[in-house]
């Protein structure tokens, strides 16, 4: 029996050609792909400035870097995310703080930012967990209150829309002050690795070309295309966050099939509601009314007497993988070290949230016999039955 993976990503013979094309044209560092792939991408969002880099742990340090967020500084946002969230932070010497996520979602609960802002508050990161977006609406008016710059941590939500003064509107316009996207292969559209940075703010994106390549004042593509003879200068501390142009003109055929592949994910994710509907042990990822996911992931919370991994196993027997609910920064190693951050609330649902969750498959290539054999499978190893008696829900 094959196993159905959690994830897949859509890639075909137009990539390939993409990339066979920017090979042989002999220029295959930042150059015309990536330029292209950043206009088409700021259209895509609705966003006045898009600027392409290695990935979305760089694109995190570039937007907090852009706000002035400097060593001894304060950021806050969530445990329950991915590492790089926080790491970014920790790239200039700041100290992350987090707070809790809310009871009944994976993103930030807006409540707690406020009892968290102190004097050395400089940003707040918030994540659009899982391609779900968070309450922005609330994040950016508690945050203009305050003074203080929102970036979002947007790495799974490309396509993910939001309702913003009766509009629906793209992740990444950006609502906050910058937003920042992966294309990591588990992301929906994937450029091997890659990211992007969007802002409404020329400034910003000025500092994002000038850091991403060394700091450097003239591009590579500019001096070589010069009639004159250029010296370069480095007027400041650079990087190379780079993006290359294979990567980008892969990036510009996945935004090609970005909308077919939202609406399939979101066809996917409505027909596991259907089919799940029934499972007594599990919750139902819950989107709000003024949010459209792209389902990066698809999230199913089991009742607490539920072992986690025993259910994943169970799974796997039956041919199905998952994986477990988001982590907790806080928990691990690499930030056990007093100094390595601050947390401002408890963290007991963040803590819930990755004991008792499990992320299905969802794919675009997935079939119906793929759908109904995953939903098969969660309802006989998450039915009420094998809860204790009375603790059904
Ligand atoms: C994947 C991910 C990142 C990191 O993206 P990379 O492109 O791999 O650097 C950051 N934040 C969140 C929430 C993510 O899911």
């Amino acid at each position: 029996m094959s196993q159905i993976p959690v994830a897949k990503p859509v890639l075909d013979e137009q990539e390939v050609e993409a990339v066979r094309r920017v090979i042989l044209s002999g220029w295959v560092t930042q150059g015309p792909e990536v330029a292209a792939f950043e206009e088409e991408f700021a259209d895509f969002v609705g966003a006045k400035h898009a600027c392409a880099v290695s990935n979305c742990t760089t694109a995190l340090h570039l937007a907090l870097k852009a706000v002035g967020v400097e060593a001894g500084d304060e950021v806050i946002t969530v445990s329950h995310t991915f590492i790089a969230t926080a790491n970014a932070i920790r790239y200039c010497g700041a100290v992350p703080v987090f707070v809790d996520i809310e009871k009944d979602g994976y993103n930030i609960d807006p409540d707690l930012i406020e009892a968290a802002i102190t004097p050395r508050t400089k940003a707040i990161i918030c994540v659009h967990q899982l391609g779900m977006p968070c309450d922005l609406r609330r994040v950016v008016t508690i945050a203009a209150r305050h003074s203080i710059p929102v970036i979002e941590d947007a790495a799974c939500a490309t396509g993910s829309e939001i309702l913003w003064k009766g509009r629906w509107e793209k992740i990444g316009k950006p609502h906050g002050d910058i937003a920042c996207f992966s294309f990591h292969p588990r992301k929906v559209v994937t450029t091997g690795d890659g990211g992007m940075l969007t802002t409404a703010n020329p400034e910003y994106d000025r500092k994002f070309r000038l850091w991403r390549q060394h700091g450097m004042s003239v591009t590579d593509a500019v001096r070589h295309g010069s009639k004159q003879v250029i010296f370069e200068s480095y007027p400041e501390l650079g990087y190379n966050y780079r993006m290359t142009d294979m990567q980008a003109a892969v990036g510009r055929e996945q935004l090609k099939r970005l909308p077919a592949i939202i609406a399939r994910r979101r066809e996917i994710a409505s027909r596991y509601a259907e089919e799940l509907r029934g499972a007594a042990a599990a919750a139902l990822p819950i989107e709000p009314s003024w949010a459209r996911s792209n389902w990066q992931s698809y999230c199913l919370r089991l009742s607490q007497d539920l072992d986690q991994r025993e259910v994943m196993q169970e799974l796997l027997d039956l041919g199905v993988s998952t994986r477990r609910g988001i982590m907790n920064i806080h928990l691990e190693d690499a930030y056990s070290e007093p100094g390595s951050h601050r947390v401002a609330t408890g963290l007991r649902q963040s803590v819930l949230a990755q004991l008792h969750s499990i992320i299905l498959p969802l794919f675009a290539q997935m079939t119906e016999n793929d759908l109904t054999a995953v939903a098969r499978a969660v309802q006989d190893c998450v039915s009420a039955s094998k809860l204790a008696i009375g603790q059904v829900g």
